[in-house]
């Protein structure tokens, strides 16, 4: 049984190659992070080494052994690498030395495996001097030797290692979808398993990772209230926050966008409500505070903050200067009189 969640266009086309036994030498698997293309990479890898009569099992040693990457004939290569030790620095992109080293092993026989995979996770990493020396690899195949690549962005590959892979596209999956995996899979309640689904957009290894770490939550919590006191707060404490935000932007850009988004999200969860369309929000934990809160504002105040959050990402993204982007969302949200806070520290999930 395949165990990816969603992607059955994906899983039907290898199931297929598998029983026609036409596979590809090489594999690219695209997809936003935590979509599944490692679910989907090590599920294919088992479906090669499976020892039962329907592979991929999941339940036999090759594939429990896969499943935890413990497997000697499947590794993966990456900015952390299944050859690195606990203590080795995390490399800053995939070096011609990894390369050199997967292409001497796959030069080698199985060590008992029927096929040997080599996943190269976040290809898009690799140096020009790594992707030049896999394409070498790419372009002699030998037998029992299969290359799986996972991007997140195929335009930072070039364009002749594309050439020489199936190429594999994995979309964001339905919120729907997600929530029952998480429901039957991983026999999450209902109510936490909707409220992943709705926050995960569609990548279920965000929320299988949600499941099983609670800071994910806790941060989403903690930036969440911000956002309230921010809504309540005078400019100058407003201002103080930009200014925090334009630091932090220096350090981590993805952390300003993150915030940024879950912003958004509340915002577009405010315009549902606005419109009386409740159930379709994200935030479904904080019902009753968007309904309070949405009183104070009019269906135009709401699209306004929307189009303000929005442009200030696109400007963050044309390297605007970002404490005066910050500063002009910052006066863009109208301010309410009366104080609304949520109630997410009190929320206990699990
Ligand atoms: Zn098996």
């Amino acid at each position: 049984m395949w165990q990816v969640v969603g992607q059955s266009r994906a899983v039907s086309l290898l199931q297929r190659s598998l029983e026609r036994e036409a596979l590809a030498h090489a594999y690219l698997f695209i997809g936003p992070p935590h979509v599944g293309k490692m679910a989907l990479a090590l599920n294919l890898a088992q479906a090669l080494n499976c020892e039962a009569a329907e592979p991929p099992c999941g339940v036999c040693d090759s594939c429990q052994k896969i499943a935890s990457t413990k497997y000697a004939d499947v590794q993966i290569i990456g900015l952390t690498s299944n050859g690195d030790s606990a203590e080795a620095k995390p490399r800053a992109e995939i070096g011609i030395d990894q390369i050199r080293e997967m292409q001497h092993s796959s030069s080698l026989p199985p060590f008992g495996g029927k096929y040997k995979v080599f996943i190269i996770d976040g290809a898009e990493l690799m140096s020009i001097e790594a992707a030049n020396c896999l394409l070498k690899t790419l372009e002699e195949p030998v037998g029992k030797v299969i290359f799986i690549l996972l991007t997140v962005n195929e335009r930072l590959l070039p364009a002749t290692v594309i050439s020489r892979c199936q190429r594999l596209e994995l979309p964001p999956i339905a919120a729907s979808e997600v929530e029952a995996a998480l429901n039957s899979g991983w026999g999450i309640e209902p109510g936490k398993a909707k409220l992943l689904a709705g926050l995960c957009h569609g990548c279920p290894g965000w929320a299988i990772s949600a499941t099983l770490d609670d800071s994910l939550l806790q941060q989403r919590a903690e930036r969440l209230n911000r956002l309230l006191d921010i809504i309540n707060a005078d400019y100058e404490e407003r201002f103080t926050y930009a200014a925090e935000l334009a630091t932090q932007f220096s350090q981590s850009r993805a952390e300003v966008q993150e915030v940024l988004d879950l912003w958004l999200e509340w915002w577009r969860d405010l315009l549902l409500v606005k419109v009386g369309c409740n159930d379709a929000i994200t935030n479904v934990d904080q019902l009753a505070t968007l309904l309070e809160m949405v009183r104070g504002y009019t269906l135009a105040q709401i699209k306004a903050v929307i189009n303000s959050i929005q442009s200030a990402g696109e400007q963050l993204k044309q390297n605007a200067n970002p404490r005066l982007v910050l500063e002009v969302l910052m006066l863009s949200i109208p301010r309410r009189k009366e104080a609304v806070r949520g109630n997410l520290t009190s929320i206990r999930y699990g």
